[in-house]
């Protein structure tokens, strides 16, 4: 399955999906402008959906129901989505056009974000980043910690499209969590390379995510000690880990 990222803004993808007939899925459409100009005088969408409530990720949804009014907006239950027809929660299947997802509650980043995973893809907005992952603005680190385990547990071959093209700055702070990580050393000359062609680093695979991204290995030896050596004390745990990796990222410069 053959998922596309628009850009918006300065760093955003919005990911649209088409079916055999021109017939789409929009993922976190934060601008409609990439959107009306991807699908022209196609036919309507199949539906929208939404995994949290920032406007870079709902911006453009008005906009495009005046365009193409009635599209199911598929989101999480929060009053801050007002253009919702459909509110999700976990275990939900979705049904779009061809397509199935099951939806993944994946509090942290914010309290109501939700990821999709269907059709060998996961939608998981700023949950997850390649490298990286979102920052917490309403969840605990234990919250965001067994977030991202949901996610990682998930199909190794899984594509994930993440919401944020970060990968570039997110490979300066792997590789200072994790600089002996063979996995995580060609993945950082292989975006080198795709950034510097210009190319997205996104869809990535779950697997390779799981060989090369800090926050999804905190239960690793060398992950732990770097976190431990940042911290200046021992952690208990792997959501302890997780949360000192959290913090270290936040004040990190390359
Ligand atoms: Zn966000
Ligand atoms: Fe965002």
């Amino acid at each position: 399955m053959h998922a596309l990222p628009l850009p918006a803004f300065d760093d955003n993808y919005i990911w649209l999906l088409r079916d055999g007939t021109g017939r789409a899925l929009v993922v976190d459409p934060g601008d409609a402008a990439p959107v009306l100009a991807a699908l022209g005088d196609g036919p309507p969408p199949h539906a929208i959906l939404l995994t949290h409530h920032h406007g870079d990720h709902i911006g453009g949804v008005d906009e495009l129901l005046a365009r193409w009014p009635g599209t199911p907006v598929f989101a999480p239950r929060d009053e801050r989505i007002a253009s919702a027809s459909q509110w999700v929660e976990s275990g939900d299947e979705v049904a779009v056009g061809p397509w199935r997802f099951r939806v993944l509650a994946v509090p942290g980043h914010t309290r109501s974000h939700v990821a999709y995973h269907g059709e060998g893809l996961l939608f998981c907005g700023d949950t997850l980043f390649s490298l990286g992952c979102g920052r917490m603005f309403e969840g605990t680190a234990a919250q965001m910690h067994a977030s991202l385990a949901r996610l990682a547990a998930l199909p190794g071959d899984t594509k994930v499209c993440c919401a944020h093209e970060y990968t570039l700055a997110n490979a300066a702070f792997a590789l200072a969590v994790d600089p002996e990580n063979p996995a995580l050393q060609a993945r950082a000359d292989a975006i080198r390379s795709l950034r510097a062609a210009g190319q997205p680093t996104l869809p990535t695979r779950l697997g390779e995510e799981r060989a090369c991204n800090p926050f999804l290995r905190c239960a690793e030896p060398a992950v732990r000690a770097a976190a431990q050596r940042h911290a200046g004390r021992p952690l208990a745990n792997d959501a302890e880990v997780f949360g000192a990796l959290r913090v270290w990222k936040d004040g990190f410069r390359a």
